[in-house]
């Protein structure tokens, strides 16, 4: 395993569109202990693929709070088949626009359907913060970040303070 380096606004490769997965090999579960383990070292609770440069439908999420026992999770072509009518706002955070945090209203519950680090086939409900969490992380296998549900001011002002944080560290 290995940390890779996680891509941050305005990199252009965040905007890419990323593809389904083939098949769930050996090469594929590399990927994503790959990815969990930059995502812990972050520290973060989701990463998509395309985060580390890698355009697949690949997801990997902790929500596991901090001095419970680590529960990873991995969703491979991940589809939203249902979405309830309600929405919640939740204050979102990400690791591609570190330090920017603001409200986006997405549905209260989806049901999803993946495949598991095995290539099973999960149908799952997502609910509270997984269901953000779910969410967030496939508008990234679209080239969606949750900034671009704010304002064009705000995304704008956004997008300077991470490149002045950047040019700092
Ligand atoms: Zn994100």
């Amino acid at each position: 395993m290995a940390v890779r380096e996680i891509l941050v606004v305005p990199d252009p490769i965040l905007k890419q569109v990323s593809t389904p997965v083939e098949v769930v090999d050996d090469a594929l579960r590399a990927l994503m202990d790959d990815m969990l383990e930059t995502m812990y070292h972050a520290p973060g609770i989701g990463l998509a693929a395309i985060q580390i440069g890698v355009p697949k439908q690949v997801i990997v999420m902790d929500l596991a709070a901090k001095g419970e026992t680590p529960q990873p999770r991995y969703f491979v072509n991940p589809k939203i088949i249902w979405a309830s009518p309600e929405s919640v706002p939740y204050e979102e955070g990400c690791l591609s626009v570190p330090e920017i945090y603001d409200e986006v209203e997405r549905a209260a519950q989806v049901k999803i359907r993946y495949l598991d680090y095995h290539g099973h086939e999960v149908t799952e409900l997502a609910e509270g913060l997984f269901s953000v969490c779910i969410q967030h992380e496939m508008d990234h296998l679209k080239g969606v970040l949750f900034i671009d549900y704010l304002s064009r001011l705000k995304r704008e002002r956004a997008v300077s303070k991470v490149r002045k944080l950047v040019r700092v560290a």
